[in-house]
């Protein structure tokens, strides 16, 4: 199979074109101007110091938790802002009330989960990607939130290449508080700061429970994971190693998503869990039963 020869996209994700000497077109457009991972962290840190006081969007996984820790450890005052959008994990729930209790922080859970629902039961039965559309409404509820708060930014667990400033120009800012910080550096940022071990749940998911059904469902599909571009570019700034991210592009087991279910029964809304097992029902090809 064919892979860049620098991020290691597979040349059958759509948009992917490699050039005669195996490099995609992304790694040529931006490798003459990778940020310095170092230089990025160092940003990032100042602005954070330079805050009395940020709301940090925190939904459990490994990302929002390393951005709460780093959150903790330069700004004076910090409050969680969480967006239920019926889709997290009870691992993901637990992680973030023992957050809340070791940091001694304010934590204000953002209930609106009809949107997100309906999101779901429009896309996952059309095999579509719900995860740009569902993140882009997080992040206006956080900012939105934040602003009420009067913080003096929103934090969230983003990187780059969502951008090429750690800093979005919004009201308030809003700091990507990953930039420069590979996957290694984020656990260990939990573990100093928080005392916990975020390991991934089945399918590779760390806290949406969403996410695994919607990768199995498009692979079938498409034959290829929605998620390789952007893993492609965690590999390709450094953050994550080209072997981890094609352990990820696999596509969730029938059996793991059963479990995951099961796990979350309960947890999340009846119609979410009614959709989930509707996809699995139709990802799961002949012998899938019912
Ligand atoms: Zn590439």
């Amino acid at each position: 199979m064919k892979h860049c020869r620098v991020c290691g996209i597979p040349a059958r994700v759509e948009g992917v074109e490699l050039d005669e000497d195996g490099v995609c077109r992304a790694c040529r457009r931006q490798l003459p101007h990778l940020p310095d991972p170092g230089e990025l962290r160092e940003r990032t840190i100042k602005e954070l110091k330079s805050c009395d006081r940020v709301a940090v969007a925190a939904s459990g996984g490994l990302d929002s938790l390393a951005a709460l820790a780093l959150a903790a450890r330069h700004c004076r005052e910090v409050v969680m802002l969480t967006v239920d959008t019926g889709t997290l994990h009870p691992e993901a729930w637990r992680r973030l009330h023992l957050a809340r209790r070791r940091l001694d922080v304010e934590w204000r859970v953002v209930g609106d989960v009809d949107p997100f629902l309906r999101l779901f039961e429009r896309r996952l039965p059309r095999a579509q990607s719900p995860c740009g559309p569902c993140s882009r409404m997080i992040e206006r509820r956080c900012v939105r939130a934040a602003r009420r708060l009067g913080v003096d930014a929103l934090v969230t667990g983003h990187e780059l290449p969502h951008g090429t400033d750690p800093v979005v120009p919004k009201d308030p800012p809003v700091i990507r508080a990953m930039c420069g910080w590979t996957e290694r550096e984020r656990w260990e940022l939990v573990r100093e700061e928080l005392g916990m071990e975020p390991k991934k749940l089945a399918g590779y998911t760390s806290n949406c429970v969403v996410l695994p059904f919607a990768l199995r469902r498009f692979h079938e599909e498409h034959g290829y994971s929605f998620e390789a571009p952007r893993l492609a570019a965690m590999v390709r700034l450094g953050y994550l190693g080209k072997r981890e991210m094609w352990r990820r592009l696999e596509p969730p087991g029938e059996e793991e998503l059963r479990g995951l279910l099961e796990e979350c029964r309960g947890w999340i809304p009846r119609r979410l869990e009614r959709v989930l097992r509707e996809t699995l029902r139709s990802a799961g090809g002949p012998g899938s039963g019912g």
